[in-house]
């Protein structure tokens, strides 16, 4: 193994006889040791439930929570770690800040964009807010020009990478746009957070949430991060940890973020992302971004230059995820082949129906990449598709 994919031991292992080349990262990403070693850790010494206890376990567990509340709030540049609310993920956070809105958005509209991921339609929907999409060229290029905010529209809410395409939204701008109507905004961050430095501040959104999964460190942890002006909304989650005072008759609420976390966390999940931004920084954000788009570039040359192959997408700006299909095979069977060659890609709809539906297409086959990807692996992808077209003519 080359490069950073020595770090994750399971890409050390073959499938199917075959040097396994992993390319289903925007529906996670592989751990690295040091993150694999955190969360044993943890468990081996420090574990105990936090902010509850006066042991000694129960501080350090704290301790060590309150760190990672640090750690993440620097790495997204936000003012203060009181503005950084764990979650069990973007899904998670998506819905407590509907369920927080819901009486601004009920019969109201959320401006969002044709790419978006289910988690960022459905909430909506949910708190009775009517959608209205931005509107994009055909290569998927948002026509910012055409952004139709009204006194109706209570929240932007808008992907910052689509998890299909890979297009990058201009987040600044739209929050340009929004800010001088008043509308607060929230960006979807699940595939960029792994990819592109983020700056909260620079953007200056109202929200941002992702998840720790596709970011190198545990499932069922994620973050939401909600502007000090945001300080006061109605919790979407009652319970424990997140209370000032209760009686029978009335509760009020802790500060952010306690308040708007109710309930045990998953706090080695959390812990977790600390460790998975230590790995990330270690190697450095820019480095990162350059070898990632030397990769990804590569991939999308290649894919473009081959007969029969149709990719998706071609904005000014694209990371992470690549999605096409063979003009003879459908998606579905050429994902199964491609496993058979030690090539994960997935395939379908990528919960983006209403992509599908606009590309007029009923899925694809995805190559989604992460730090650990090579040109190699990319050759392993060609490879593989020209077998696949064989096999068809
Ligand atoms: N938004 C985007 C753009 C995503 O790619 C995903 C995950 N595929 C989500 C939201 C939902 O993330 P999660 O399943 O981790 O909650």
């Amino acid at each position: 193994m080359t490069g950073f994919a020595k770090d994750f031991p399971i890409l050390a292992q073959k499938v199917y006889g075959k040097r396994l080349v992993y390319l289903d990262n925007a529906a996670t990403t592989q751990k690295p040791n040091s993150v694999i070693d955190t969360i044993s850790d943890f468990y081996k010494t420090d574990y105990s439930n936090i902010h509850r206890g006066v042991h000694y376990l129960s501080e350090r567990s704290s301790e060590r929570y309150e760190k990672t509340r640090e750690k993440v709030s620097d790495f997204i540049g936000a003012r203060n770690s009181s503005e950084v609310t764990f979650t069990a993920g973007t899904t998670d956070a998506i819905n407590q800040v509907a369920r927080s809105l819901e009486p601004s958005l009920r019969g109201n509209e959320v401006l969002v964009t044709g790419v978006e991921h289910h988690s960022n339609i459905v909430p909506w929907q949910m708190a009775e807010a009517k959608l209205k999409a931005i509107p994009m060229d055909e290569d998927c290029n948002l026509l910012l020009d055409s952004v139709d905010i009204t006194d109706k529209t209570k929240l932007v809410a808008i992907s910052h990478v689509s998890n299909v395409l890979g297009s990058v939204n201009d987040i600044k701008e739209i929050t340009e746009i929004a800010k001088d109507h008043d509308v607060p905004v929230l960006v979807d961050a699940a595939q960029s957070i792994q990819h592109l430095p983020l700056d909260v501040k620079d953007i200056d959104c109202d929200f941002l949430v992702a998840s720790g999964h596709k970011m190198y460190a545990s499932t069922g942890a994620g973050v939401l991060y909600t502007n000090d002006r945001f300080s006061d909304l109605m919790p979407a989650k009652g319970g424990g940890g997140m209370v000032d005072k209760v009686s029978l008759e009335k509760t009020t609420y802790q500060e952010p973020p306690l308040r708007y976390e109710a309930g045990t966390p998953h706090i080695a999940g959390i812990i977790s992302m600390g460790a998975s931004i230590d790995y990330m920084q270690k190697i450095g954000l820019e480095k990162i971004e350059k070898h990632e788009n030397d990769v990804y570039s590569y991939a999308r040359d290649r894919l473009l230059e081959m007969d029969n192959v149709t990719v998706y997408g071609n904005t000014t700006r694209m990371c992470g995820s690549i999605s096409f299909n063979l003009d003879q095979v459908h998606h579905y069977d050429v994902g199964l082949m491609m496993d058979k060659m030690g090539v994960a890609v997935r395939t379908g709809h990528h919960c983006a129906q209403p992509l599908m539906e606009s590309l007029t297409i009923e899925g694809t086959v995805r190559a989604s990449f992460a730090l650990y990807n090579t040109k190699e692996d990319v050759d392993r992808l060609i490879e593989g598709i020209e077998k696949v077209e064989m096999m068809y003519t």
